[in-house]
């Protein structure tokens, strides 16, 4: 999901104007990297979502291409190299002697990752990994986010007794609205996006027909995967909200997910993403049940860049969200810089979720 998708990609519209203007007061003095130097880490893991063609079309849900590669070259200005997962780690492991890094991720295993992700990606000669939930590629899935976004694009209104709300979505802004507030009510509570699949179900929106017209299917997984900047790393079978799952549940969704790359893909699947990968969503829990399940490394969407103390629990391994649309440029240097860590944390905290 976007959350995983929708969460995360919107979290950029959430922030208080006074934040902002913080934020881009100190972007414009230069003194936003400055002030925040002890939150830059060696490394940084980016999240993407959908890389789409028409961002206001799909409400913001994604970033377009141009983004992307403005991105990118961003981050190559800033010093940092891109590299795989893999390397990353072995960097964080003789810091003294590493350049910085870049790690770039993608969730959910969208089609637009192929066609308008990948050709960037070649350009920029960047390596990715793909987080892929087996329901997306099976089409057992509830993309719930996925229903909702349609169901927004064609209704003028919205009621939604759950949340016992009517919504104005005329225009985008309200449809983008409306999207993050019922996103944001689910927040990491699996019963109401449960709720909120049997709403859309009930109002005929055909999930497996947007999976198949949004997801990779098996032809298209297994050639993105044989391209030689392309990893495949886990994100569960259904892609539910793990806190809400027990114990054997959660091992199953993992080393279930996990053959399941690896029999399609005939490679070792070694690293993970938790779906919705919020404090509320996944924890020590599941960070055990990820190093049982025989993964290498897991990463969370807790802002923060990456240490050399994140060898020491490589199984909660901070992650941030740069995939949504629109983006100011301040933003993107508050990500950039561990401005953002700063923040949040009032500044007492640079390495994020050790624990
Ligand atoms: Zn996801």
């Amino acid at each position: 999901m976007p959350l995983g998708q929708l969460p995360e990609t919107l979290t950029g519209f959430a922030k208080p104007k006074l934040e902002k203007a913080f934020e881009e007061a100190l972007y414009r003095s230069g003194l936003m990297a400055f002030s925040s130097r002890r939150f830059s880490g060696l490394g940084i893991a980016l999240m993407f979502h959908e890389i789409q063609d028409d961002v206001e079309g799909e409400l913001y849900t994604g970033c377009p291409q141009s983004q992307l590669a403005r991105i990118l070259a961003e981050v190559k200005k800033s010093g940092r190299e891109i590299v795989t997962i893999e390397e990353g780690l072995q960097r964080l492991k003789d810091p003294a002697n590493s350049k910085p890094f870049a790690l770039l991720t993608f969730d959910d295993a969208y089609r637009d990752n192929l066609s308008n992700a990948l050709p960037v990606l070649e350009d920029a000669a960047a390596p990715m990994t793909l987080f892929v939930p087996t329901g997306m590629i099976t089409r057992q899935i509830d993309t719930w986010w996925l229903g909702l976004r349609d169901l927004l694009r064609v209704n003028q209104e919205l009621h939604f007794p759950p949340m016992d709300r009517l919504f104005r979505c005329t225009d985008l802004l309200e449809k983008s609205a409306a999207l993050r507030q019922i996103t944001a009510w689910i927040g990491t509570d699996q019963s109401r996006a449960e709720q909120l699949g049997s709403f859309l179900s009930a109002l005929g929106i055909d999930g497996p027909a947007l999976v198949d017209r949004y997801a990779m299917d098996r032809e298209t997984l297994q050639a993105f995967a044989a391209h030689p900047l392309v990893t495949i790393g886990a994100h569960t079978d259904t892609h539910r909200i793990l806190s809400a799952l027990d114990d054997e549940t959660v091992l199953t969704e993992f080393v279930s997910n996990k053959a399941f790359l690896e029999e399609l893909t005939g490679v070792e699947v070694s690293y993970l993403a938790y779906p919705y990968g919020t404090e509320g969503a996944c924890g020590l829990r599941e960070a055990d049940m990820a190093a049982r399940a025989g993964f290498k490394g897991a990463f969370t969407t807790r802002p923060g860049h990456l240490f050399p103390e994140h060898l020491s629990s490589p199984f909660l391994l901070p992650r941030i969200d740069v995939g949504y649309f629109p983006q100011r440029q301040s933003a993107l240097a508050s990500r950039l810089t561990g401005f953002q860590r700063a923040r949040l944390t009032r500044w007492r905290e640079p390495v994020a979720t050790l624990t």
